[in-house]
């Protein structure tokens, strides 16, 4: 094993099941160790690099940027933050952006908007959330506090308290569940972490019709599910809604820490100035990044792609399925996709990473496929005949 690997098991912290794999180099769908071996990148980075790694454009953009201005705090204006803000209210039903570094300050920043909008608007009694069982929104004590997950608040609690958790995609359950009381409920259109579940298009329409109801904002968090992954610019454009925050990250600036929280105008004025800051947040480097990421991910023909794309992955997947029924289900939208098995995930995952292909199980069932979008059409081919062999290999 190289010196990197024991270096990092001797000094960082132990809070990763990580694989004894270092890596030095990324180009496009390929990550390379410290020996030159070869990956083919089925993960992304759990769905950041979306258009790859050391991607040629994004790599000159942040030369550029990085020789002319890298951070002047949120104390005056940059262009890359202004122009940034810009881009994804053209691209959005949104007309102002927050932004932060990560996900989960992305969520903490919604669940604070909402309960300072509320306070505004209708008083300090209309504070509780409603959240989704098997949702995932992040680490931190707020994001956690939503995360519907109990085995991620083990050793944690208390966490935030007046939060709601309802099955996903039960109408009747929703509808009984929402009151005065609730001033956000937060979903993801799909649950990644969760294992690659959809919600349904009745569900998120009743969410939507509900939040109208009882005057509660809905938070789409696109954190996984944004910048193309989907097919869509963001999941919610497959839909007849739109919700009135989204946080979106991961993908955004392609593998830099950035993070933006999208509202109406008149929902973002709750955050007065003072209420709420990042010292990084909109860093000029990765917004100028994410500028380039969205003008080339946001073209209808790069998105068509995807759609297309990630429709021949999951057919193929389910030709493969006359090896012994091993395979349950397949989940997705565009290419997030999930494949369900009657087996542990986790041996599918160490069949294709010993053919040097890299994936992710969320769920010890779930086997989760997240590709950089620019994944061409031969990579697919070669996944699917590692697959297949798999399952020969697991079922003999
Ligand atoms: C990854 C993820 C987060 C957390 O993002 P971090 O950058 O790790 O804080 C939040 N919500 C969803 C849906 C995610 O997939």
């Amino acid at each position: 094993m190289g010196y990197i690997v024991e270096m990092g098991e001797l000094f960082l912290a132990g809070n990763y099941r990580r694989e004894r794999i270092a890596f030095v180099r990324g180009q496009g769908t390929r990550l390379f160790t410290e020996d030159g071996d070869e990956y083919l990148d089925f993960t992304a980075g759990i769905a950041v690099c979306n258009l790859g790694h050391a991607h040629p454009e994004l790599v000159e953009i942040l030369k550029e940027q990085a020789q002319r201005l890298w951070h002047t705090s949120n104390l005056y204006y940059t262009e890359p933050q202004a122009k940034l803000a810009k881009k994804l209210v053209e691209l959005t039903f949104g007309e102002k952006v927050f932004f932060a570094n990560s996900g989960a300050e992305a969520v903490e920043t919604a669940l604070k908007l909402a309960r300072r909008y509320a306070f505004e608007n209708y008083g300090k009694q209309k504070y509780k959330f409603l959240a989704l069982n098997n949702s995932f929104h992040g680490r931190t004590f707020g994001a956690l506090s939503v995360t519907g997950q109990p085995q991620y608040w083990e050793g944690f609690e208390p966490l935030l308290p007046e939060v709601t958790f309802i099955p996903p995609n039960d109408l009747s359950v929703i509808e009984e569940a929402m009151n005065e009381d609730i001033c956000a409920l937060i979903l993801e259109p799909i649950q990644g972490e969760g294992g690659v579940h959809p919600l349904s298009k009745e569900f998120i329409e009743k969410a939507k019709e509900l939040a109208h109801k009882y005057k509660a904002l809905l938070i789409f968090d696109e954190v996984q599910t944004g910048i193309g992954r989907t097919g869509k610019l963001f999941a919610y454009q497959h839909y007849a809604i739109e919700p009135d925050i989204l946080c979106s990250s991961k993908a955004l600036a392609n593998g830099l820490p950035l993070s933006a929280v999208i509202a109406k105008k008149e929902v973002m004025e709750a955050l007065k100035p003072g209420t709420h800051a990042s010292t990084f947040g909109g860093n000029p480097i990765a917004c100028a990044v994410a500028l380039k990421v969205l003008e080339i991910v946001s073209e209808e023909s790069f998105l068509e792609e995807v759609t297309l794309k990630g429709k021949i992955l999951k057919e193929r997947i389910q030709n493969l399925d006359k090896y012994g029924q091993i395979i349950t289900s397949i989940r997705g939208l565009g290419l997030l996709v999930g494949i369900e098995f009657k087996i542990p995930s986790k041996e599918i995952y160490h069949q294709l990473l010993a053919k040097k292909i890299l994936t992710t199980t969320p769920k010890p069932q779930t086997l989760r496929l997240t590709p950089p979008l620019i994944i061409n059409y031969r990579e697919i081919d070669y996944f699917i005949e590692a697959l297949e062999h798999s399952l020969k290999t697991i079922k003999e």
